[in-house]
């Protein structure tokens, strides 16, 4: 399999769905980072560490999907971290590693319905990064910047 899956990247501005508004905000990457990820990284919900500046790792998840702005053609990446920031971090490092696949995509037939999605995602996430053999990653020299 494609993981773990390391990368990172320059924070830039997404398409403003208004996760934010949500109480989940979601970084997005430039294109180029999305473009490198390895194509069998299949569309869905993935959990892993993150690291804002080579700053504090924390539990983060992931959701890589079909950009809708490029009519389908790439994919999109967007992280939030489980981490509450005292400011927005556009323009700063975002280093990740991608750990674990939660679920596959799928639409929701209300803004509720998604919440509770995203919600249980998170929960998982905790859970998933609590296991030993994810647990490591947390203390991976990748987040110094020494690998
Ligand atoms: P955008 O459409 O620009 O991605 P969002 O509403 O999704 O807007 O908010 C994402 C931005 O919020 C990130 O780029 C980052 O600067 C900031 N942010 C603050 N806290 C977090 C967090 N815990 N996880 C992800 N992004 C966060
Ligand atoms: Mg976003």
């Amino acid at each position: 399999s494609a993981l773990p899956y390391l990368t990172q990247g320059k924070v830039v501005k997404g398409f403003g769905r208004g996760s934010k508004e949500l109480g989940i905000p979601t970084a997005n990457y430039p294109d180029e980072v999305v473009e490198h990820l390895p194509p069998e990284l299949s569309t869905g919900v993935y959990c892993g560490w993150a690291s804002v500046d080579h700053g504090d790792v924390h539990k983060m998840v992931l959701s890589l999907g079909w950009n809708p702005y490029y009519k389908n053609t790439k994919k999109s990446m967007e992280t939030h971290v489980m981490h509450v920031f005292k400011d927005d971090f556009y323009g700063c490092n975002l280093s990740i590693v991608i750990l674990a696949f939660i679920r596959p995509e799928k639409s929701f037939n209300s803004l509720d319905e998604l919440i509770s999605a995203i919600k249980a995602d998170i929960a998982e996430a905790d859970r998933v990064l609590e296991l030993p053999e994810n647990k490591v990653f947390q203390q991976d020299n990748f987040f110094n910047g020494e690998s």
